[in-house]
């Protein structure tokens, strides 16, 4: 079998994808690269790593050579609050990381996972039961990076045959990594905060609704397409998927279920709710579905009682 390579392997959904792959496949098969290297220890001396920036394509085409790599989870990018904060530095890193990451591929015949987000749509997009194939007019720069990453994918699948698959998540919440800059953080920040104070201020209006997924989903979700049978895939870059749509104000109705005294108010950010406005309250992802039988497993009564089970044996 060959190996596999995941960039920004150490983030949010990289340690989790990478810790998912390494026990299905052994840790020597799984290589992961990220510029940084201190966090997440466990995953830098369990296995191949190699602190690189993914923008360097003769190093990537080294790696990628030298562990006979099919597939690469290229997950280094940067997310939508801190692309809005550095917008030049987002579309450098989210199109000439992804470019860089295309070519080696091509030249070298593997696949690539990308992940797209529900920040390629944007304020024309139908907001409600989103669909599929629609309107894509973001507004943030991290859209417009993902919109075109989408683009950029589906090109080199159909221009050099490049075996290009991704998903457009949600807000992701994981009890392992904090989150890396992205509008949904408040959705993983809140259990913290209920556990260690209490209460917790949100960012966003208590009314705000934004599509969601455990990690847990997410990551069998991405291992999932990249196992599929490509004769049945119509789409590829990039499927819906979704788990649970949610405000705020439901999160912590939840959260109190399990701690009554919790409290939560609120101090809006404009820049992170002007996002939020021009995303989807809920998509629908019924091409997952039906193409590679996509069904997540976690809505927000799990995901709840999970992570404050979790967090609170991490934080006891
Ligand atoms: P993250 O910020 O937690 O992780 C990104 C990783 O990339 C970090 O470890 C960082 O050190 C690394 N990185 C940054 N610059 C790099 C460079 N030049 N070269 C190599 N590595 C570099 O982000 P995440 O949440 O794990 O997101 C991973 C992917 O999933 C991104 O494409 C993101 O847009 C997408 N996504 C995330 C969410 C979410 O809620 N977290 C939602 C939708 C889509």
């Amino acid at each position: 079998m060959k190996g596999i390579l995941i960039t920004g392997a150490l983030g949010q959904l990289g340690s989790e994808i990478a810790t998912e792959l390494r026990r299905l496949h052994g840790p020597d098969r799984v290589v992961l690269t990220d510029v940084r290297d201190t966090i997440n220890r466990d995953l830098v001396e369990e296995g191949p790593f190699y602190r690189s920036d993914v923008r360097d394509g003769a190093e990537l085409s080294r790696i990628v050579k030298k562990h006979r790599i099919g597939t690469i989870y290229h997950l280094a990018a940067l997310l939508s609050a801190t692309a809005e904060d550095r917008p030049q530095e987002a579309w450098d890193l989210n199109l000439n990381g992804l470019l860089t990451v295309l070519e080696v591929a091509r030249e070298q015949g593997a696949a690539v996972f990308t992940p797209s987000s529900i920040g390629a749509f944007g304020p024309t997009t139908p907001r409600d039961w989103t669909p599929q194939d629609t309107l894509q007019r973001p507004t943030s720069m991290y859209g417009v990076t993902k919109v075109a990453g989408e683009l950029l994918c589906d090109y080199y699948h159909f221009k050099y045959g490049v075996d290009t698959r991704g998903l457009r998540y949600p807000g992701l919440i994981s009890s392992k990594t904090p989150p890396g800059g992205g509008t949904t953080d408040y959705a993983v920040d809140i259990y913290y905060q209920a556990l260690r104070t209490g209460r917790y201020r949100c960012f966003l209006k208590g009314d705000t609704y934004l599509d969601m997924m455990y990690m847990p989903d997410a990551v069998r979700a991405a291992i999932s397409l990249m196992e599929a049978d490509p004769s049945r895939l119509r789409h590829r870059n990039a499927f819906n998927v979704t788990a649970m749509s949610f405000c705020p104000e439901e999160q912590a109705a939840y959260i109190r279920a399990c701690l009554p005294r919790f409290e939560i108010d609120y101090e809006v950010d404009p820049v992170r709710q002007a996002i939020a406005n021009s995303w989807p309250n809920a998509m629908e992802d019924y091409a997952a579905r039906v193409e590679w039988g996509w069904e997540p497993q976690y809505d927000l009564e799990a995901t709840t009682r999970d992570m404050l089970r979790v967090l609170s044996q991490r934080l006891e």
